[in-house]
């Protein structure tokens, strides 16, 4: 055996400009290095503006978003949070954190996201609130969750970390229901290497998140601490990066889209390559090009058939989350995600970032070609 070819294709890669050198340096040469700086109003500025909210809170994650959201929601000890069981760990450990229960629904094969015919069933009197998680830029059913969340008075807390850039009735993601919370983790559409956002338009949640981001301390009163709080805080430095991301946001949505398209136009071509269904009033966003590989269809190859032979390429290539109800800390024996387990075993993500060419994704996709021995043709 050969040793594995090297990446040459990873399955993502930050894109930075120069301008986040220029910003970066700024900060380095005036000192402003951590969480005071104006680099970080400025972001939490241009991001309110871009979402359509009237609060942009900058934290140090999206891990630490979706804390803080819960957190200021008052929810703990008692209380059951619906979260979808495919999706990334976070989105459950936050209300773990906080001493509540996440409950699992299911998720629709079509659209990946959480299955909203399913979510009524699963609230109880402790219910609070609802967690759509947007997967792979593809937005839940807002609509739907909504008036279940007004029907039983839920929050609604969107997890925008894979959504950003996506629309929905026209409307950004994060400003759907009554939180959201982003990622600007390095292979996320936005990044600031680790960092995070929460929006919301509600005034008082905004300040009980600032507040606790920031240990709890009053605004008026430094040092005294009205209530137990974290430091969450993003720094200058992070925030100069994102600064300089900001100005690349349309055009990063754009190729994204373009690449989406290309993969689509000719995987499609090929018997069991699955693309999510886009529901119409919904402009995803693709953060990363995915595909859900039926066996029964290919003619027996799997998702893993295809990461082995793209990998011998020097394709890397990303398999699904597991399913939460089978990982230990989520454990749900009593419950069937029949759709949630099937995704995991058949999907697939493709490489997806602002510098990937065509000729790369024409080499990805003549590389399955092979392997179903299909002759490719780039039309
Ligand atoms: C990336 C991601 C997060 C967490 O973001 P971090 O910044 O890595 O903490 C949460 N939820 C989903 C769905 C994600 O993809």
């Amino acid at each position: 055996m050969s040793e594995l070819t090297e990446i040459q294709i990873p399955v993502s890669e930050p894109y930075l400009t120069g301008e986040a050198k220029s910003y970066v340096l700024n900060c380095l040469d005036s000192g402003w290095i951590s969480s005071k700086g104006s680099y970080v109003s400025e972001l939490e500025g241009l991001f309110a503006q871009r979402i359509g909210v009237a609060h942009a809170i900058s934290v140090s994650n999206g891990t630490a978003a979706l804390h803080l959201a819960v957190l200021a929601a008052n929810i703990g000890p008692g209380d059951e949070v619906i979260i979808p069981d495919l999706t990334f760990a976070a989105t459950a450990n936050a209300v773990l954190h906080c001493g509540a229960v996440p409950i699992l629904v299911d998720v629709s094969l079509q659209d990946w996201t959480v299955d909203v015919g399913l979510i009524e069933a699963a609230i109880t009197d402790k219910t609070k609130a609802i967690i759509p998680v947007h997967l792979y830029g593809n937005l839940a059913n807002m609509t739907a969750i909504n008036e279940l969340a007004a029907r039983y008075q839920l929050l609604v807390i969107e997890d925008c970390a894979e959504s950003l850039g996506a629309l929905y009735h026209g409307s950004p993601t994060g400003s759907l229901g009554d939180l959201g919370c982003f990622s600007f983790f390095a292979n996320k559409l936005i990044t600031t290497g680790e960092g995070g956002m929460v929006t919301t338009n509600s005034s008082e949640l905004a300040q009980k998140i600032r507040s606790l981001r920031d240990h709890g301390m009053s605004v008026s009163r430094r040092y005294w601490h009205e209530i137990a709080g974290l430091n969450y805080r993003m720094t200058n430095l992070q925030a100069a990066v994102g600064v300089s991301q900001m100005a690349y946001f349309d055009q990063f949505v754009e190729k994204r889209r373009y690449i989406e398209q290309q993969y689509r136009h000719y995987l499609s071509k090929l018997p069991g390559m699955i693309f999510m269904r886009v529901p119409p009033q919904c402009q995803s966003v693709n953060w990363l090009t995915s595909v859900r590989v039926d066996p029964a269809l290919t003619g027996g190859i799997s998702a893993e058939d295809i990461a082995m032979q793209l990998r011998l390429q020097g394709i890397e290539t990303r398999a699904f989350f597991f399913p939460l109800h089978q990982q230990p800390p989520y454990k749900a024996d009593d419950v069937q995600f029949p759709v949630s387990l099937l995704l995991s075993n058949q999907g697939l993500s493709l490489p997806t970032y602002y510098r990937l060419t065509n000729a790369q994704i024409e080499f990805v996709c003549r590389s399955i070609y092979n392997l179903f021995s299909v002759p490719f043709t780039s039309e």
